[in-house]
């Protein structure tokens, strides 16, 4: 059996990282950690993030965060919150972690999957929440599946079902890909935005073909205090909290 531990949108949360680090590998070992785009960009330890990423072998794609740090995409496509974060992290990137981001990809197949940051069709910018636009984006993968993330919200979408559902899956449900085509988003690791903050993870069982999807609770105030400290903007230290 092949376990896949799947992240998206760390933003620089080193805090929850390490709690979803430790929370997967409680229920037995990994074998591939997939991050799937915002491993920066928001919060406070964006250089120790993919350092983590690094020393766990991690495949990444980049996420719109990652290419406005690094420089590639304005910083003015931003709100002002996000914009403020984005060029506080731009500031403080090491040679190291320009490297990393440099090295990264927008799309990357990993049979039966394809990952990316927002869509197949649009991996910097595009929002995937509804069965509608998975559907659309069937034809831009040469995979079977596609995992996602930039919602920030956990998301199952059988999208070749001629049934238009997609379905917020619960923490624990383990969702069977059976014979359907699935768009699956685990959420974001360090800036939930679905009303619940913590931490949220997927892990892949590549053997049964299921994803479970988890979440964790870490240490909020550890992360906000880091974010005090360098002065980022209360509206996305606060939002932590509520996980909106
Ligand atoms: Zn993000």
């Amino acid at each position: 059996m092949s376990r896949i531990l799947l992240l998206s949108d760390i933003h620089a949360n080193l805090t929850a990282l390490d709690a979803v680090l430790k929370d997967a590998a409680a229920n037995g070992p990994i074998d591939e950690t997939w991050s799937l785009g915002d491993a920066v960009g928001y919060g406070p330890r964006p250089n120790e993030c993919l350092e983590r990423l690094r020393e766990l072998d991690a495949i990444a794609v980049a996420g719109n965060h990652e290419l406005a740090a690094y420089g590639s995409i304005p910083a003015t496509d931003f709100n002002q919150y996000a914009r403020t974060a984005i060029e506080w992290t731009g500031s403080v990137l090491t040679s190291d972690s320009r490297d990393h981001i440099d090295a990264m990809l927008l799309t990357i197949m990993r049979n039966p999957f394809t990952l990316v940051h927002g869509s197949p069709r649009d991996p910097v910018w595009e929002y995937i929440m509804a069965h509608e636009e998975a559907a659309q984006c069937l034809k831009y993968i040469d995979t079977r599946h596609c995992v996602y993330g930039h919602t920030h919200v956990p998301i199952a979408i059988p999208a070749s079902s001629s049934v238009m559902r997609e379905t917020r899956p619960r923490p624990g449900q383990v969702v069977e890909l059976g014979d359907e085509r699935w768009f699956l988003n685990p959420g974001s690791v360090g800036q939930p935005r679905d009303g619940d903050p913590r931490a949220s993870y997927a892990v892949i069982d590549s053997t049964e073909m299921t994803v479970s999807f988890f979440r964790t609770e870490y240490p909020v105030e550890e992360t906000q205090h880091q974010m005090q400290e360098i002065g980022l903007p209360d509206m996305l230290i606060q939002r932590l909290e509520f996980g909106r």
